[in-house]
């Protein structure tokens, strides 16, 4: 046990947020800015989730999940743009539509995300297998797949994706509210293969979103702000959802050349060199009709914040963490 799960097992936590991607990032900031003590588990190695990126080598990363964050939304806008003066995130303003602005991280998105979780201790590689509410003392206790306790809270916030999200819960006595609408957004999910590969330069499109049964959109990643001045074009291509979901069994030999065969088509480029392919079981979900971005439970003092409760996308993950910390804000 390293001496931060020791500390995180003795400490009973404000507040212990599960899932360091942009939902759960946003709302450890906003509320340790509110002044709470804040534990952030996360199971990957670092924080970003699906803003996740792949390490070509020591001085190069690629965005292999979300590309960029769009928005429109003044919250989400006003927070960015503080990340803009702290040269944290970047403003690809050649992106924008209309008042939709176009942000990127620098080096890479998850730069975002980690200076989000900076005033929360981050505990990674860690798995929350279960959630446990000791109704006497009001405390949240947390533990992982040997049923050992990860750390203590009086508050939990679960901003996973929702399959993961269910099942979670669905151990989780007096949860079921939760529970049911985790359940239905997973049946929204889709899945998508991810891979990068580089050509010699062009004068193409930084997005290019062709008509195409296997591609969904191509992005030249060194002609993002950060990314520039490489000797070579390094570009990021998205599967289509449909085609992922019939080949996500297929090995990764057979989705590169699936994947290469289609940009080279049609670009009409040839390939320097590729990087592995990523699977991404959930990449995308439908946005929620509801009017209410997040759940709340205040008998349990547990929530729900995600991409899944809102707008499906980069700034539904904001902007639901932002109402979640609000309202729990409102209680404090
Ligand atoms: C290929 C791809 C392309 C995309 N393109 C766009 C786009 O063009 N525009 C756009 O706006 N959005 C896009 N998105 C969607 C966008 O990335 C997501 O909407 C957003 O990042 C979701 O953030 P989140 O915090 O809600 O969830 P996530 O990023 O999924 O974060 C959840 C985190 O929880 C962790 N976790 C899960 N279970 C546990 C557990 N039990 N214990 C501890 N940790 C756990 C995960 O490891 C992850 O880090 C794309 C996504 C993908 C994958």
């Amino acid at each position: 046990m390293t001496a931060a799960e020791e500390k995180a097992i003795n400490i009973v936590y404000d507040v212990v947020v599960i899932g360091a991607g942009l939902a759960g990032s946003m709302s450890a900031y906003l509320l340790a800015e509110a002044g709470q003590s804040v534990c952030v588990i996360e199971k990957s190695r670092g924080s970003g989730g699906r803003c996740g990126n792949q390490r070509i080598d020591d001085q190069v990363r690629v965005d292999m999940g979300s590309p960029y964050i769009h928005t429109k939304h003044p919250d989400t806008i006003q927070v960015l743009d503080q990340l803009v003066s702290a040269n944290i995130a970047l403003h690809w303003s050649q992106q924008d539509k209309g008042t939709t602005k176009t942000y990127i991280g620098s080096p890479s998105l998850t730069a975002i995300c980690r200076h989000l979780v900076q005033s929360s201790r981050l505990l990674t590689n860690t798995r929350a297998h279960h959630l446990e509410l000791d109704h006497t003392k009001q405390v949240w206790r947390i533990r992982d797949s040997h049923f050992q306790l990860i750390t203590q809270c009086k508050k939990v916030i679960l901003c996973i994706p929702a399959p993961q999200a269910a099942a979670l819960l669905a151990a989780t006595q007096g949860t079921e509210d939760l529970w049911v609408t985790a359940n239905q957004a997973s049946k929204h999910s889709t899945s998508q293969w991810v891979l990068w590969l580089e050509t010699a330069h062009s004068d193409l499109k930084s997005i290019i979103c062709p008509d195409h049964p296997v591609i969904e959109c191509m992005i030249k990643d060194n002609q993002k702000l950060s990314h520039k001045g490489t000797s070579c074009d390094r570009w990021v291509i998205h599967s289509r959802s449909d085609w992922a979901s019939l080949n996500l069994d297929k090995s990764k030999e057979h989705i590169a050349e699936e994947l290469i065969k289609g940009f080279c088509e049609d670009t009409g480029l040839e390939l320097i060199r590729h990087g592995s392919p990523h699977r991404w079981l959930f990449s995308r979900f439908l946005p929620n009709p509801s009017d209410t971005p997040f759940k709340w439970n205040e008998e349990l003092n547990i929530g729900l914040a995600g991409d899944w409760l809102s707008s499906g996308d980069t700034e539904g993950a904001l902007l639901s963490a932002h109402q979640l910390a609000k309202k729990i804000r409102s209680t404090l």
